[in-house]
């Protein structure tokens, strides 16, 4: 996905954004996929001023000139992350089954959020980019479901906890 480059790396592994940092080489940054330098091409432009005509939105360009393809993806994928892990909340659009609203949007809350934990059982081992965890719902041992799966419609919060969708898996046939 080749995009606008908007948000990059700072010295210390912040994300920050093209509207944030100084101009040129100056704002020392890098590219969250390549980690190669990067200039903001920014100058006398803010995230709130309507551009002129032909003028280009403000963005990172590769120093070295070269073009990094999964940059922006990177990036956004990132930032996801981020304001996952810093507001604990998913926001949800609101969901039609032929004109019938299914889901009605709204945020989700979770207690925990862990980002890059590394997850081992017997049968697999994985490295989710981001685990939500809600601890009030409730799993049944004894079905292997749980409220992820039986009331995905209800107005009960979520649960994306890993033991669970393992047992969901095992257990479940959908
Ligand atoms: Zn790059």
């Amino acid at each position: 996905m080749k995009g606008i480059l908007q948000i990059a790396l700072d010295k210390a592994g912040n994300l920050v954004s093209i509207y944030d940092v100084k101009t040129g080489i100056d704002c020392d940054c890098y590219c969250p996929e390549c980690k190669e330098p990067l200039e903001a091409k920014n100058k006398n432009k803010t995230s709130n001023k309507t551009l002129l005509p032909r003028q280009k939105v403000a963005h990172f360009a590769h120093y070295d000139g070269s073009i990094c393809l999964s940059a922006t993806e990177t990036a956004i994928h990132l930032l996801a992350k981020m304001v996952l892990k810093e507001t604990k909340m998913l926001l949800i659009p609101n969901l039609f089954h032929k004109e019938i609203e299914i889901i009605k949007a709204r945020p989700i809350l979770f207690d925990n959020v862990e980002v890059e934990k590394e997850l081992e059982s017997e049968t697999f081992k994985i490295k989710p980019d981001i685990i939500l965890y809600d601890y009030d719902s409730s799993y049944n041992e004894h079905t292997g479901r749980s409220k992820t799966y039986k009331s995905f419609n209800s107005k009960d919060q979520n649960v994306y906890c890993p033991k669970q969708l393992e047992k969901g898996k095992t257990n479940e046939s959908n």
